[in-house]
């Protein structure tokens, strides 16, 4: 849930972010803090109880980005259909609900669906909408990261798969393990450094990024063996 991610401040319950985005924007107002809000919640959860607390924030003007994470399914839970899919649990057809849609009736005006695996194009849309957020005629900003759970649907990741390599450079600061947290990445026992645990990594590259130091690369774009780097990682009982 992004709460050990070194990505998220606040964690109330299913469905607050929303309120408490709208409400630390108010409180901001008295106190003059501007710094930027970003609010995530599930698609599920979004469906289930984040559009009353939208509509609230439209109706008071608060600003802030709000991502929803659709991963296309209740991965929390046990993957049950949510109300955007066309399916009901017991697999019949149903009729989905497009979660755009209902954003743009709660009477948002920046919202956009984008695939967060495109990381740059991402982070611009993000910028774009903290921007939205700033504007005299601005308002609440929504995102939908658009990307189904791996367990779910890997269709997009087999056809664009990126296999990576963490390269013999690897210090072993652990940064990626603590702050990306794949559970591919493992830290050797006598901790020297990340080997890419190759039963469960899934070649989504996703984890490039993730070493700042640039010791995570596509394995073709190496020429020829990488040193000291074993196909399967040590320390998974
Ligand atoms: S891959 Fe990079 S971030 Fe991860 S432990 Fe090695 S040096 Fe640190
Ligand atoms: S390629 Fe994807 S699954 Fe494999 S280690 Fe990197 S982030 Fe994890």
């Amino acid at each position: 849930m992004g709460t050990n991610l070194r990505a998220v401040d606040t964690f109330v319950d299913m469905g607050a972010s929303v309120t408490m985005a709208t409400g630390l924007y108010h409180a901001a107002q008295l106190t003059g803090d501007h710094r930027p809000i970003i609010a995530s919640i599930g698609d599920s959860t979004f469906l289930h109880s984040g559009l009353v607390p939208l509509i609230n924030a439209v109706h008071t003007n608060a600003r802030f980005v709000l991502l929803i994470l659709d991963n296309h399914t209740t991965a929390m839970t046990g993957a049950q259909p949510t109300a955007a899919n066309d399916y009901t649990a017991d697999g019949g057809p149903a009729t989905r609900v497009s979660i755009v849609g209902l954003v743009q009736a709660c009477g948002v005006r920046f919202v956009h669906s984008a695939d967060p695996y495109d990381q740059e194009p991402f982070a611009a849309l993000l910028r774009e909408a903290e921007a939205f957020t700033r504007q005299p005629d601005g308002g609440p900003a929504v995102i939908v990261a658009d990307r189904p759970c791996i367990l779910y649907d890997s269709t997009p990741v087999d056809a664009h798969p990126v296999p990576v390599v963490v390269t013999a450079d690897c210090d072993g600061c652990r940064y990626c393990v603590e702050a990306f947290e794949c559970p591919a990445l493992v830290l050797r026992a006598d901790r020297t450094r990340v080997d890419i645990d190759a039963s469960i990594c899934v070649d989504c590259g996703q984890c490039i990024d993730a070493c700042y130091k640039g010791f995570i690369v596509p394995r073709l774009a190496l020429d020829g063996p990488v040193v000291g780097v074993p196909v399967v990682a040590a320390g998974v009982a």
